[in-house]
């Protein structure tokens, strides 16, 4: 029998052809599922063929996505024992849990999710072995036949000839699946059904109606509980409620998806803004603005037309289109093309932050998060190719420093070349082995998408992790090797000879928009001082301190702190508590003794009070705690 070379977590290790995972002596006690050279695998699928090998659990993505499809199996086989009559659509993982749809012949409401749930407690009590079957068409399309099963019948009808045609069985469930899936029921420890709602077979209006059953499930019944209060926890926080409670922003029904920035918001967006361009110029980037409607001829010559166009707002003046931009790259490249440019003037780093236009539908649209209008802290670096790794490090500085200001822990995915990609394979194996040197050298922790990329470039996702535990994708940075083609953009190099320089194009926080309601989710309204539109709430007790607040104010704002005096006439105790709700960070109350020794009674948002300060000390603390983060004097 031959023999197969696996390397797993870099220990070169030797087994028979046809050897499983779950048989490896390297397996963790809590592995779900397998990354065999880039594609995920059931444990108990037998191996033939070696290569790198990592096993996966609850803690990867990809070992939660296993953990939710299987959990969608399960609610399916519940569904099935309860309702016999039941024919099965599709049931897919979400970042979050899972649904299935289901046709029954009465739809199901929320009142009948506590019995599928005791049924599919006791499938994970009975802890089923999950087996994989190949099947052949005729093979499957009978074996589905048999069960009644005609929307399965459709799906395999759909598969392409040739295409391996697989199924898993547990107990007397069979679903038609590409897997993979669990090695057994019994790993689901805890699980909830959460909704149901009604959904089209195939999307299509014209199809019956199936019931949607949506859910989520954990290893264990204490990470179930804690997800559960998450979920408490950020409506609490959902940032429309909290932007309009804080005056930061709003929309209207004449400009969909469209923010309209109240004061306060737009602080806070300039801030942004600002910390955004100060780490960019300190880092050679220089800041560029280029037209925001273009004749359409751009859009072909750049591929949007192609792959973008229904996400393009267009015009029609003088019989010709034009389209509003949806992203700067294009400008940029006409703008390297305008001068003779040799390879001393790389890298050449250009930023921009002018407004931005997708189309999106309107029932996507959600409050910041997705928008039609917005901008990006954007940026172009055309590079040469041995500049790639310098650069990319550079970026990945940026993103630390980022996300290590507003306290959020993030994780890398690198997404390697699909089989349709474009360029020299060259370009691309040095590119992507470069990538993966700079995320080892930097120490961060990064998962491979294998044959994820888009086909002009290999690019890293950045996730940020938020105070609730959820993640978002933010940054970008994306290898272009086909724009500069696209553009016939060329450098001079030091022989003399033209060449193409490669394009990274990246956002940190990306929409600038959506990240801001990202962060107001974060930190619940409360910003940090450097942060918050308004830093200091000055509270005269009568109104017999108002010229006292009036001067403290005006002192404070010539140190560049953002201030605003209450100066309505009500009692202490209720200024403390408006401004207490308006998550203000720091208070000062000021009353005639304040005024006659030259001190304030200082109260934070997160300590309470903190007592009288002299005024001259408080100045020079408050600029001190205020200064923005990661930036150099
Ligand atoms: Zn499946
Ligand atoms: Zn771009």
């Amino acid at each position: 029998m031959a023999t197969l070379q696996f390397d797993i977590d870099g220990q070169k290790v030797e087994k028979a052809a046809g050897v499983k995972p779950a048989e490896l002596t390297h397996i963790p006690e809590d592995a779900l599922a397998v990354w065999v050279n880039g594609q995920v695998r059931d444990l108990n699928r037998p191996l033939n063929e070696g290569g790198q090998l990592q096993f996966l659990t609850f803690s990867d993505s990809a070992g939660r996505h296993v953990f939710r499809h299987s959990s969608a199996h399960l609610l399916a086989q519940a569904v099935k024992r309860l309702w016999p009559e039941a024919k099965l659509g599709t049931g897919p993982a979400l970042e979050d849990g899972f649904y299935y749809d289901i046709w029954l012949p009465e739809p199901l409401t929320e009142g009948d999710l506590p019995r599928i749930e005791e049924a599919m407690r006791e499938i994970v009590k009975e802890n089923l072995g999950i087996e994989r079957l190949e099947l052949s068409r005729e093979e499957a399309l009978e074996l589905f036949a048999n069960r009644g099963e005609s929307f399965k019948q459709e799906i395999i009808a759909r598969i392409p000839e040739g295409a391996i045609i697989s199924a898993y069985r547990q107990g007397d469930f069979v679903d038609l699946c590409s897997g993979p899936h669990l090695p057994r029921t019994g790993l689901i420890g805890a699980l909830k059904l959460t909704q149901v709602s009604g959904a089209y077979w195939r999307g299509d209006e014209k199809n019956p109606m199936m019931t949607r059953i949506y859910g989520t499930s954990f290893p264990d019944q204490e990470s179930l509980q804690r997800h559960l209060i998450q979920i408490e926890e950020a409506k609490l926080r959902d940032h429309r409620k909290l932007g309009a409670q804080l005056d930061l922003f709003s929309f209207h029904e004449e400009a969909p998806g469209f923010a309209f920035w109240q004061p306060k918001g737009h602080q806070l967006y300039r801030l942004l803004e600002d910390f955004s361009r100060r780490l960019q110029a300190d880092r050679g980037y220089q800041e560029v603005a280029t037209p925001w409607i273009f004749r359409v001829g751009l859009w072909h010559r750049s591929g949007h037309w192609d792959h973008y166009r229904d996400n393009l707002f267009l015009i029609e003046r003088e019989d010709e289109q034009q389209g509003v931009k949806p992203m700067n790259c294009p400008g940029h490249c006409l703008m390297f093309r305008e001068s003779t440019r040799s390879y001393r003037d790389l890298p050449w780093r250009l930023a921009e932050y002018s407004p931005l236009s997708r189309y999106e539908r309107s029932g996507a649209l959600h409050g910041l998060m997705r928008v039609r209008g917005f901008h990006q802290d954007d940026a172009h670096l055309f590079v040469r190719p041995d500049q790639i790794r310098e650069e990319m490090f550079g970026v990945l500085d940026l993103v630390d420093i980022v996300y290590r200001t507003f306290d959020m822990p993030y994780e890398v995915v690198l997404s390697t070349r699909p089989d349709d990609y474009m360029g020299e394979l060259a370009l691309w194996d040095r590119a992507e082995r470069e990538l993966e040197e700079v995320l080892k050298a930097r120490g961060l922790k990064y998962q491979i998408n294998p044959k994820d990329g888009a086909f002009y470039g290999p690019k890293l996702d950045v996730y940020a992790v938020d105070s609730l535990g959820r993640r978002w994708q933010c940054a970008t940075v994306q290898l272009d090797f086909q724009m500069p083609e696209k553009f016939e953009l060329e450098y001079v190099d030091q022989d003399g000879s033209p060449k193409r320089p490669v394009m990274i194009h990246r956002a940190i926080m990306g929409s600038l928009e959506r990240f801001l309601g990202i962060l107001v989710e974060h930190y619940a309204g409360a910003f940090p001082l450097w942060l918050a539109p308004v830093q200091v709430r000055i509270l005269p007790i009568t109104d017999k301190q108002h010229d006292y607040a009036r001067s403290i104010a005006g002192q404070l704002r010539r140190r560049g702190i953002r201030v605003e005096v209450d100066e309505r006439n009500q009692k202490i105790g209720y200024k403390i508590r408006e401004a207490q709700v308006a998550k203000v960070p720091e208070m000062l109350v000021v009353g005639g003794r304040d005024e006659a020794g030259r001190t304030v009674s200082l109260r934070t948002r997160e300590d309470g009070d903190l007592g009288a300060k002299p005024l001259e000390e408080y100045l020079i603390a408050i600029v001190d705690r205020a200064r923005v983060p990661g930036l150099a004097d």
